[in-house]
């Protein structure tokens, strides 16, 4: 029997208001503080191309490191496997902008989820960039089919007024010497990748090849299917920040996170999940959002395990 995915997220969106105003939104990136806590948008979308939302689904936010994994598909479109040089893939156990553990495992990040190793993921595309030249942006927008996403300047300039955690780490990863490019082309280019606005509906449709086996909405091949394996197996492991094994527990999905409020789930050979509700938990995941997907995964019956 086809699952009715409308009525299902429509019973979530009233079972998860209730949790809207627990959460505490971001107020380290000024322009995400003023963001309302009762904002709440959902979608899914099928490998077949159907799309099911509701609430503000169409509303753009900041996607902030759920861009971590364009960052790391580009990267291996265009270094393959010599990536696993710089960075590891263990799930980190710590804060995502840990300074200790950094230091502590000799400048190399745990993880390309967590900003150290996002850091040195950009240092590595820049190494393929001319002075200016984007090599995420139309990669983002081919892949949600919509020229019109963009960076939002405002919120990349206040990271860069207020990253301080995030310079440090790039001067260790710097002494370190894991990172080639100059410190500020590569903070620059991580504040603004951190920036981009994107809906449920936009983030449905460019993680459409992460439950393809590769394959985005236009038939490109995006990622061969053992990268697409590595890149979910990541996102479970790593992609929730300090929350991955109670996210395994309870949603079962692998996902990626935002301090937006953003997060992202893939069933692999059914569909794409994406929810948004700014008030977060203590770890950093949309506290709404977190429950929203368990929901989605109990009442459909459905998760990798
Ligand atoms: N731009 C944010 C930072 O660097 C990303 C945080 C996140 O969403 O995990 O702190």
């Amino acid at each position: 029997m086809a699952m009715n995915y409308q009525e299902i997220l429509e019973d979530i969106r009233v079972e998860v208001q209730p949790l809207l105003k627990k959460g505490k939104v971001a107020d380290y990136i000024p322009p995400l503080a003023g963001r309302s806590l009762l904002h709440f948008g959902m979608s899914l979308r099928t490998i077949q191309g159907e799309t099911y939302s509701v609430g503000e689904a169409c509303e753009r936010f900041s996607i902030q490191s759920i861009a971590k994994v364009f960052n790391l598909t580009r990267a291996m479109q265009l270094h393959g496997d010599r990536i696993w040089k710089r960075v590891n893939r263990e799930p980190s156990g710590a804060g995502f902008n840990s300074l200790g553990q950094l230091e502590a495992e000799s400048g190399i990040p745990r993880n390309p989820m967590i900003n150290a190793g996002a850091l040195v993921i950009m240092d590595m595309i820049l190494n393929h960039a001319d002075a200016g030249e984007d090599l995420i942006l139309d990669k983002v927008r081919a892949l949600a089919a919509d020229e019109s996403i963009n960076y939002d300047l405002m919120v990349a300039e206040a990271e860069n007024d207020t990253g301080h955690r995030n310079r440090a780490m790039a001067w260790l990863l710097k002494a370190y010497r894991n990172l080639d490019n100059p410190i500020e082309r590569v903070l620059q280019a991580y504040f603004r990748l951190c920036s981009l606005a994107m809906s449920c509906e936009d983030l449905v449709t460019a993680f459409q090849y992460l439950a393809t086996g590769g394959t985005d909405v236009h038939g490109e091949i995006i990622a061969t299917s053992e990268q697409v394996k590595r890149i979910n197996a990541i996102m479970l492991t790593c992609g929730v920040y300090d929350e991955a094994g109670d996210f395994a527990f309870r949603v079962g999905l692998p996902t990626k996170s935002g301090v937006g409020g953003g997060i992202v789930a893939v069933l692999p050979g059914q569909y794409v999940a994406a929810v948004w509700s700014p008030g977060l938990s203590p770890k950093g995941n949309s506290l709404a959002g977190t429950r929203a997907l368990e929901l989605l995964t109990t009442r459909t019956t459905g998760s990798i395990f």
